[in-house]
């Protein structure tokens, strides 16, 4: 099936970037042009029936897959970035890290109140940072109208977080 082959294209590298954590490496994945396609639509196809005005892509990976969706669904494609890369008037919404917080950033101009936006990021795990994402688009006036992720990590229940919204994931592990 689709999936088992996108399955062997993303590699488990344990103990990065820290020790006890296993990475997600989907740089394989990205290398592969027929899994690059097989993947995108596997991404899109939930999200197909309805309009998709904007596809917002989360730094970093998000940008990879973002960019191809946006594409596959003839959609504006907007980035969530970390402080001190985006340029003129921005929204930020801080959100808290196992130790710390960090804080996603959006041009204000970006989104237009009422456009549905598709959010995207390569991984979901604990859901702070999707999360985060969707309290940024609908500060300024955007409606969610859900997730996708190229991997779910089931086991950290990233999903509970974002119960109100609908989510599509290629992989779970
Ligand atoms: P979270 O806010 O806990 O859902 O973390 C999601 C963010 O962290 C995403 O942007 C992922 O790129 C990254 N991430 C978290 N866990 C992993 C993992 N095991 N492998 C690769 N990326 C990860």
């Amino acid at each position: 099936m689709n999936n088992e082959f996108i399955a062997t294209l993303v590699h488990d590298i344990p103990d990065f970037p820290k020790k006890g954590i296993v990475f997600k490496d989907i740089s394989p994945l990205l290398a592969s042009a027929k899994a690059r396609s097989i993947t995108t639509e596997l991404l899109v196809r939930d999200f197909r029936a309805q309009t998709i005005d904007v596809v917002v892509g989360i730094e970093s990976r998000g940008f990879l897959f973002g960019m191809l969706l946006a594409d596959a669904l003839q959609a504006k494609f907007v980035m969530l970035r970390k402080p001190g890369k985006l340029p003129g008037k921005l929204a930020t919404q801080e959100y808290d890290l196992e130790y710390g917080t960090d804080t996603l950033e959006v041009q204000e101009s970006a989104i237009s109140p009422g456009d549905n936006v598709l959010i995207h990021d390569d991984v979901l795990a604990t859901g702070g940072t999707a999360f985060a994402a969707a309290q940024l688009v609908e500060k300024i006036g955007g409606t969610v109208a859900g997730f996708n992720f190229v991997i779910e990590l089931d086991f950290l229940k990233g999903r509970d977080l974002l119960n109100k919204y609908p989510i599509t994931s290629v992989l779970h592990y």
